[in-house]
């Protein structure tokens, strides 16, 4: 049986690192997995995740969502020339009150996780649907259903991809292309560490003393939550690969909408 050729983006850590081990780990071989992080120098926790032993059912690609060119030479390093499922996953997080952050921080947020989303999407896409045939996941997230304070660029960003995905999803399915949005809530991984973070003992934070403490008293919450209530990557794992094998809904006859 051909194998489904898989192209996951944001395999340095967490959940990305996860369903790249788990798919290529899978004993009947069914998947060849193209596990990409923007920094190769951070390779080797997936090497020693899947113990070196899966060279047929998966390869280490350099893609940085936010660059075009090394999205176009990640493309072009996939063998197969096609991909059957692509998995948009990388993100950053980015937490403290509005007036913290400068335009140029919420702009890298929004260039990672909406840019670099639809980026990715924008150069697989076409060759999806002229082979009418595919299926993109993308990692979502709660902040993307309801608005959480001290995350409003990062609940911003993924409700924009929210809107995106359920957007794509009604055409594509005249294509055969399938669209699932995972929304995560806590995860135990490295979000939480790599998040872009104001500090709310930070003396150069100008905020109003209110909203220093509310602040104050969201980081304590917010730890103890990733601490006591966070998920484990493998209970993800399961949504992402239950979406994968998940049968695709009826095709509805026309496009309908409207604004
Ligand atoms: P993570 O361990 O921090 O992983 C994030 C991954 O994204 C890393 O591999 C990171 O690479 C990569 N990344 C960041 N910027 C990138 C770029 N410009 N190009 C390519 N890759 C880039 O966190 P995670 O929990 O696995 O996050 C995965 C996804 O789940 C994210 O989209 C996140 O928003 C979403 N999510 C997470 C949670 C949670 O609680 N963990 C909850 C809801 C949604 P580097 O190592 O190079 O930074």
């Amino acid at each position: 049986m051909e194998q489904k050729v898989v192209l996951i983006t944001g395999c340095s850590s967490g959940i990305g690192l996860s369903l790249a081990v788990h798919l290529a780990s899978n004993p009947s071989k069914v998947y060849k997995v193209y596990a990409t992080m923007r920094n190769l120098d951070k390779k080797q926790r997936l090497l020693e995740s899947v113990r070196g032993l899966h060279k047929d059912t998966m390869a280490i690609l350099q893609m940085d969502v936010t660059d075009q060119q090394s999205i176009l030479d990640a493309k072009r390093n996939v063998t197969e020339g096609r991909i059957d499922i692509l998995v948009c996953n990388a993100g950053v997080g980015l937490m403290g009150p509005l007036e913290a952050h400068s335009l140029d921080t919420i702009r890298g947020i929004l260039d990672v996780n909406l840019l670099g989303t639809l980026r990715t999407i924008q150069t697989f896409l076409p060759d999806m649907k002229i082979k009418r045939h595919g299926r993109i996941l993308v990692t979502g997230s709660m902040g993307g259903l309801q608005g959480l304070p001290f995350n409003e660029v990062y609940c911003a960003s993924k409700f924009a991809v929210e809107g995106a995905c359920e957007s794509l999803a009604i055409l594509l399915q005249h294509f055969n292309i399938h669209v699932s949005l995972i929304e995560c809530g806590p995860v135990n991984t490295d979000f939480l560490m790599n998040l872009k973070r104001t500090e709310a003992s930070d003396e150069a934070l100008e905020v109003d003393a209110h909203t220093r403490s509310l602040y104050d008293q969201y980081l304590q919450h917010c730890q103890s939550v990733f601490q006591n209530e966070a998920q484990d990557t493998d209970e993800i794992i399961q949504v992402l690969h239950s979406a994968l094998a998940a049968s695709r809904q009826p095709l509805s006859e026309g496009l309908s909408g409207g604004n």
